[in-house]
């Protein structure tokens, strides 16, 4: 029996989910939050019980070790030897990983150079790498990519319309994210609606802190909201989603800043939902607010839900039709306002939600009216699951 574990590590935090393999049981999972600041919060899941330690815990690599003791005092595992395989999330995989791969020197590399894509994510997934490859060098160890689902987008979808050159000199061009995430809920649709997968058209809506909408025809990415970085696309937790870039510099001069840098960083930290409402970036705080009379708060709301309709627009454009759309992560999974709203502003599509179905939270289910000519789905994403096949494949094949 081989014991997998999956890896997301953040800048200051490290989430990870322990599978039993192949019967795909998750047995354990857990966060530390708060890494290299005090009083960092770790929390374990196991047995329907929760453990939650405050300590301070300096780097991914004390995290790590933390992670493995805490699962040999729960009994989970009885020597670190038990774990055949590790998989951890990277952001950006650029134009060299279409498809998830084992971990060498060489591929370490290649994601830090990959840094400037995904600024706030690919350092923090390369620290975890090399934690990992410190505490347990031998076993199976794989890279999964936010971006590999999506280097099948065809080039009318990924170039941006500036000189060639830039793509062929730098590589500047459309990448994606939340890759994994879109390729389970467009699979899981498939079986849902009962349809070969290549013969499907879904449009996938990962409604989360950051959001993205994605056209999957037949199976593969055709497009998706986010570009070369996670920043673009529809308005998220903190991050502004798509902006004339003229804009920059007309604000950097407004607000006195001379680094481009700073400008991003409001754009990436500052924007979206928090710095519509000045509420907060959690969507529950905003809807909250909402209903409480705060205007700017339902203007946020309002500006969210007409991003992500702007978006399945364009995508039964470009998919010249659509089976499917769904509905996942935090606010997917969870606010049935957003997505009873999103649906009935478009009904004219022939898409009509079921009040009483979509009454739920969290379920995998079809939210949709029975004569809806396109269908709603509601379906939890599982990243993790797809990172633990990923890690089986690859252990296999070595
Ligand atoms: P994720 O990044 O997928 O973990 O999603 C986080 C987002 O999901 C945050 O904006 C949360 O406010 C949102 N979320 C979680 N639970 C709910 C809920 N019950 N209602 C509305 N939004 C929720």
């Amino acid at each position: 029996m081989a014991k997998s574990i999956a890896i997301n590590a953040g800048s200051s935090s490290l989430k990870f989910t322990l599978f039993e393999m192949p019967e795909e049981k998750e047995i354990a999972s857990g966060i530390i939050e708060r890494i290299g600041l005090k009083d960092s919060i770790f929390t374990t899941k196991f047995n329907g019980e929760k453990y939650k330690v405050v300590e301070d815990i300096d780097d991914h690599e004390i995290g790590i070790q933390k992670v493995l003791d805490k699962l040999i005092e729960l009994n989970v595992i009885s020597s670190y030897d038990e774990i055949t395989g590790v998989g951890h999330r990277v952001v950006a995989g650029g134009e060299y990983f279409k498809d998830s791969v084992l971990i060498d020197d060489d591929v370490l590399e290649k994601i830090e150079s990959l840094s400037e894509l995904a600024p706030l994510h690919n350092p923090a997934n390369a620290t975890g790498i090399r934690a990992f490859r410190k505490i347990l060098p031998d076993i199976t160890s794989i890279a999964s990519f936010d971006t590999s689902f999506h280097t099948t987008m065809p080039k009318e979808n990924y170039l941006y319309s500036i000189p060639m050159e830039y793509y062929e000199d730098f590589a500047a061009r459309k990448y994606g994210a939340h890759g994994t995430s879109h390729k389970y809920v467009s699979e899981k649709a498939a079986k849902m609606i009962g349809k070969p997968l290549s013969e499907t058209k879904i449009i996938t809506c990962h409604l989360g802190n950051g959001a993205s909408i994605t056209a999957v025809k037949g199976g593969e990415s055709i497009d998706t909201s986010m570009g070369f970085t996670p920043l673009a696309g529809v308005t998220m937790g903190t991050r502004s989603g798509d902006i004339d870039a003229s804009l920059l510099p007309y604000l950097m001069e407004k607000l006195g800043l001379t680094d481009i840098n700073d400008m991003i960083n409001i754009l990436n930290k500052k924007s979206g939902l928090l710095g519509l409402s000045g509420v907060s970036s959690d969507m529950r705080d905003v809807e909250e607010a909402a209903a409480e009379g705060n205007e700017n708060a339902q203007t946020a709301l309002d500006i969210f839900y007409n991003r992500v309709q702007k978006y399945i627009g364009q995508y039964i454009a470009i998919l010249n039709g659509v089976d499917a759309i769904v509905f996942t992560a935090g606010i997917g999974e969870n606010s049935k306002e957003t997505r009873e709203i999103i649906i009935d502003g478009m009904d004219w599509f022939g898409m009509k939600i079921d009040p009483e179905k979509n009454d739920v939270r969290g379920e995998e289910r079809v939210i949709s009216t029975d004569d809806s000519k396109i269908k709603v789905l509601l379906i939890p994403t599982d990243e993790e699951v797809m990172i633990a096949r990923d890690i089986e494949r690859l252990r296999k094949s070595n």
